[in-house]
């Protein structure tokens, strides 16, 4: 078995995830990749989910060895902000041609390696495997224990190359290699008891700055955030670090308990969207440091710390609340904790209608239901349809998901709000979500929707031009024809006599009785006797004038 296959096992295997802890033996070996269905996506490859978990360390020289398209499809797809280098933006890769697949392409990725250091000097280069070097057999991990031997500069390998598997494999690959390479190989300049580790936060439009404050207010120090807006050297030295929170645990829940189990660093998982959930995570952040040494008085700060901050935020929501009454939300979340943005919106007086389950653990399924109700709608798969479907018929007044659906809400004119990872705004801690609440509101009362709902200009004149095309039109518009049809119209619908035939009857031979018409004509006179008397008191059609 190769190195890269034990790995991937390995991952199968996690005791951590609870997916897995439910699958048998066999079961486990296959993975939890699922075969596509005709018509739908596939997602992004392994390599992109490495890609997508490391990218936010800022000060990497993040360098991709493959095909350029690799590189194109994975950079900077995610909206993750830096407080410093920028040079985690910058796309490194190289661009394998035929030649390399010929001749191999480890000395290009050599000579790439040594151009990022002379021209960059960065404190680690990240090499990213990809499909065509490793199926032609490039072994990255000797080019960069080579590489880093000889240039004195960590050289990581990702072996995570796009065919062996899921975007979220690659994210567990990515951390694997942190694990490997980086995480304990490097000591802080000082530690203290508070210090922390946030594993599987990416600092999505710098929302981690809005919860940074507190901490420091608090004394607790980011020692490493994995990766969002993370050093190199931080990462190094997080073994150091006293408790940790696991913020993302689908892409790094290997990270946090391999962490615990080698380096004993206490973790929980945890969430700062919502009130009651940042209270929660302050909460358990400040027991766990106690716990590990920190004094005892971290608790009554911490304590301090939330009800002033609940107090502000309950405060700044309670305007919008009579705005929201009676609407009802639908949450389509790719990758953000649907259990507590389920908590987040229901704080904010939303009612949810249904929320995404596709990418949560059986324990974030059952904090759902803790908050929705045993019957909570949980939507595994939704096809475009059926999304356009509930929007359609106003079962919910607005979406909040991610890119890929706004084209499905926009087609339905209803409201909708970018919540996924490349959003605008910072949800994250108090502030964010006074800013969920108020970018909700923002979307939910645009006067762009009912515009959006009338119909344009050319469908009522489409539909006026419909009008006029219609039988109906062409009877009102031509005088014979509308006598005609007027003509035809059954009186007696048990012998099919019509109204013209009776007419023609009364004024040729002067009748003034049903009798007399009944002789006169085929007609039964019974239940047609109301409407032949009728005709006899009418007032003379143009026809009988004319006749006249
Ligand atoms: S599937 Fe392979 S070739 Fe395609 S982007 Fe991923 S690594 Fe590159």
């Amino acid at each position: 078995m190769s190195s890269l296959a034990a790995t991937v096992q390995n991952i199968f295997d996690e005791p951590g995830c609870a997916k897995n802890g439910s699958k048998s033996e066999a079961e486990r070996k296959n993975g939890c990749t699922k075969q596509l269905q005709p018509g739908s996506a596939a997602g992004g490859c392994a390599f992109d989910g490495a890609k997508v978990a490391l990218q936010p360390f800022t000060d990497v020289a993040h360098l991709v060895h493959g095909p350029i398209a690799c590189e194109g499809n994975s950079w900077d797809n995610r909206g993750a902000a830096s407080s410093g280098s920028n040079l985690w933006r910058t796309a490194f890769t190289t661009d394998l041609s035929e030649t390399d697949i010929v001749f191999g392409g480890e000395k290009r990725l050599c000579k790439a390696i040594k151009e990022i250091i002379d021209k960059c000097d960065p404190p680690a280069i990240f090499v990213y495997q990809t499909c065509i070097p490793a199926m032609i057999g490039d072994d990255i991990n000797a080019v960069c224990k080579a590489a880093s031997q000889r240039f004195a500069k960590p050289v990581i390998p990702i072996n995570s190359p796009g065919f062996v598997g899921s975007k979220n494999l690659g994210n567990k690959l990515a951390g694997e290699a942190l694990l490997d390479y980086v995480i304990g190989t490097q000591e802080p300049d000082y530690t203290t008891p508070y210090d922390i580790n946030l594993i599987g936060e990416y600092n999505l439009s710098g929302e981690l700055w809005q919860v940074k404050p507190l901490l420091d207010e608090l004394g607790v120090r980011i020692l490493s955030c994995i990766s969002g807006d993370g050093k190199y050297r931080e990462v190094a030295s997080s073994h150091r670090a006293r408790a940790a929170m696991l913020v993302c645990s689908k892409s790094m829940i290997n990270v946090a308990r391999k962490m615990e189990q080698r380096y004993g660093i206490p973790f929980f998982e945890g969430s700062f969207y919502g009130i009651q959930d940042s209270s929660e995570s302050l909460r358990q952040l400040a027991r766990l440091l106690v716990k590990r040494g920190a004094p005892t008085d971290l608790l009554g700060r911490t304590e301090a710390v939330i009800a002033r901050e609940e107090a502000w935020a309950w405060a700044a929501i309670e305007p919008y609340k009579p705005r929201f009454e009676g609407k009802k939300a639908l949450l389509i979340t790719g990758g953000v904790k649907s259990w507590s943005v389920v908590a987040a919106l229901q704080e904010a007086g939303l009612e949810l209608v249904g929320t995404s389950v596709k990418k949560s653990t059986s324990k974030d399924k059952e904090r759902i239901k803790e908050l929705m109700g045993q019957d909570a709608h949980m939507i595994e798969d939704m096809t475009p349809r059926e999304l356009y479907k509930m929007l359609k018929d106003a079962k919910a007044d607005i979406m909040l998901s991610g890119g890929k659906s706004q084209f499905v809400a926009l087609k339905a004119a209803m409201p909708w709000l970018d919540i996924n990872q490349e959003r605008c705004h910072a949800y994250m801690g108090y502030v964010g979500m006074v800013k969920l609440v108020e970018e909700i509101d923002k979307s939910l009362s645009s006067p762009m929707w009912e515009q959006l709902r009338r119909p344009a200009p050319w469908q009522a004149l489409a539909k006026a031009m419909e009008q006029m095309q219609s039988p109906v039109a062409a009877i009102a518009c031509d005088p014979a024809l509308a006598e005609t049809a007027r003509r035809a119209r059954k009186i007696c619908v048990c012998n099919a006599v019509d109204l013209g035939t009776i007419e023609d009857a009364i004024y040729a031979h002067g009748l003034r009785s049903v009798a007399a018409v009944r002789e006169h004509t085929n007609a039964v006179g019974g239940c047609c006797q109301r409407r032949i008397e009728a005709i006899l008191v009418s007032e003379p059609s143009a026809m009988r004038q004319a006749a006249e």
